[in-house]
């Protein structure tokens, strides 16, 4: 039996992000993924979120996206847009770049890591005891490793061996999505009428003042809403040509489809993304409409903030209660995600008089400015608050990327972040707290910073003498190093210091 500290069940943005993030901190790290190579047919998600672009620069990877992707103010709800340009952040706005292309990235960023792939080939269930989980593999084979993570999307095979219930909503829209040839060219853009939201789009486009500009030539994707909810077979192309027919009066001469899918509005939680040794991250941990694009960003944060905890796991730092503030933290960030997509779809479904009167109020509300900064942020996912009890506001909150002035010269925050290791950043005077019983895993840095302190939202805060950082970019604590509290943070967060 091949032994690893860690088995991933797939290979998407969520479990490759996780799998960087192990291999960052020495684990042991195995993905067994179904598709023999990153190639995706289809074009799934779109772009990247402020906040996710945040964390790959805490990586020092956020250049890689950048430089192939389109930045735009893409952040929306339920079609109104909410510009996040004036937002306190290196990166006021999301990057068009579709999943195939994020994918590839992603890999190759892993790929220069010690990550173990088992490509072609399925985890098809797995059984755990005190020590361990054997992971049964299609090709025959059994993995034993400490924990087993399903990054296996909506139909996780380890949700459903773990036991892990998946309350939630059943569907009540259903899409076809295609790219495909077309003998007569369809208007492009978006339609939305008495029979629900339709679109036709084409792969290459560029962003000119915010607005997409498709290419001339080329394959044309096509959105389509289906008259009838709950289809299980799969699509195909005369289905698709009919709901074309029924919403366009035609269906444009479609054919050599690269591939058609089908998404609906389900929305399900998991109960647990824990269960003993078997973690969920990702789609297999959640589910929605994919209004306002969240979906990869909420897996790949995931993974940013299960990654070291599981780290310092396996390799001895921390307790595995350590492992239940991932569900307590991010637990609650996905079911905002629910509730909000599923409003979206509610002021998006056919309109009456009535709905029509709606979605102006929400339109109106939204282009006020609080509303839009309450609203951008949390679609952007950079007022994310984990509940870390009272203080500054800071605590639990994302540090922002400071421009700081150590004694080797200017340092941004972020940079301290590359390696995945926490940080201990003083920004009062020298000394004050001796950490060398954490030294070999908290990094101590004495740094000025002059300018203003602004969180998204929240705006002007007071600047902190000093705050604990954790590799996911977290604020753990805040205070003076003199504060009493500071052993106990450090000890709940990176560990008890080892005896002397
Ligand atoms: C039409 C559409 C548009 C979207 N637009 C956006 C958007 O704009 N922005 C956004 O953030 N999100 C968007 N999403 C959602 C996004 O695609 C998903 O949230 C994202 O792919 C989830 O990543 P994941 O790694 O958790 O799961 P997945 O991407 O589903 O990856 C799971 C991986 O596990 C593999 N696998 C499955 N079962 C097994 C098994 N048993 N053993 C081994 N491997 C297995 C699969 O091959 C796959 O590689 C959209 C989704 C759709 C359908």
């Amino acid at each position: 039996m091949t032994e690893h500290a860690v088995v991933i069940a797939g290979g998407g943005p969520t479990g490759l992000m996780l799998a960087g993030e192990l291999a960052l901190a020495g684990v042991d790290i195995a993905i067994v993924e179904r598709r023999p190579t990153q190639d995706l047919p289809g074009s799934r998600a779109g772009g990247l979120h402020s906040r996710t672009i945040e964390v790959f620069d805490q990586r020092g990877i956020a250049d890689r996206f950048l430089s192939e992707g389109q930045v735009a103010q893409v952040q929306g709800f339920a079609f109104n847009r909410l510009d996040i340009s004036d937002f306190p952040t290196r990166h006021p706005y999301g990057l068009g770049l579709w999943q195939n292309h994020i994918e590839r990235i992603l890999a190759g960023w892993v790929g220069e890591l010690a990550v173990r792939f088992y490509r072609g080939r399925e985890v098809t269930g797995f059984a755990q005891d005190d020590t361990g989980v054997d992971v049964e593999v299609s090709d025959g084979r059994s993995l034993r490793a400490e924990y087993l993570v399903g990054c296996d999307g909506g139909r996780s095979v380890v949700r459903k061996a773990a036991g892990i219930e998946f309350p939630g909503w059943d569907p009540t829209i259903s899409h076809l999505l295609a790219e495909v040839e077309v003998a007569e060219e369809p208007e492009l853009g978006i339609r939305q009428d008495e029979l629900g939201t339709h679109s036709f789009g084409r792969k290459e486009y560029e962003i000119r003042d915010d607005e997409i500009v498709y290419a001339d030539g080329g394959p044309v994707g096509v959105m389509v809403t289906e008259q009838n909810v709950g289809s299980t077979s799969e699509p195909t192309l005369r289905d698709l040509s009919e709901a074309l027919v029924t919403v366009y009066g035609t269906d444009y001469g479609i054919h050599s489809p690269t591939y058609i899918t089908r998404f609906t509005d389900m929305s399900r939680q998991a109960a647990s993304y824990r269960e003993k040794r078997a973690l969920l991250a990702g789609d297999a941990a959640h589910v929605h409409y994919p209004a306002g694009g969240q979906g990869l960003n909420t897996g790949v944060q995931d993974a940013i903030n299960l990654g070291w905890k599981l780290a310092q796991v396996v390799n001895e730092i921390s307790p595995p209660s350590l492992l239940d503030t991932y569900h307590a933290e991010r637990h609650p960030v996905a079911a905002r995600v629910l509730r909000n997509t599923m409003a979206q779809t509610a002021l998006m479904r056919p309109a009456d008089a009535r709905l029509e009167a709606l979605r102006e109020t929400v339109a109106e509300l939204l282009s006020m400015d609080e509303p839009r900064k309450r609203f951008g942020a949390m679609l952007s996912g950079l007022d994310i608050h984990y509940d870390l009890g009272e203080g500054h506001p800071l605590l639990g909150r994302r540090m922002p990327d400071l421009d700081l002035a150590t004694a080797d010269g200017p340092l941004r925050a972020f940079a301290l972040l590359h390696d995945a290791r926490p940080v201990l950043l003083n920004l009062g005077e020298p000394g004050g707290f001796d950490i060398t019983p954490w030294a070999d895993r908290v990094q101590m840095i004495d740094a000025r910073y002059f300018g203003a302190w602004e969180l998204p939202v929240l705006g002007a805060v007071t600047a902190p003498p000093a705050v604990l950082i954790r590799p996911d970019g977290h604020v753990a604590w805040v205070g003076d190093l003199t504060d009493p509290g500071l052993p106990d943070a450090l000890t709940t967060w990176f560990g008890p210091p080892p005896p002397t």
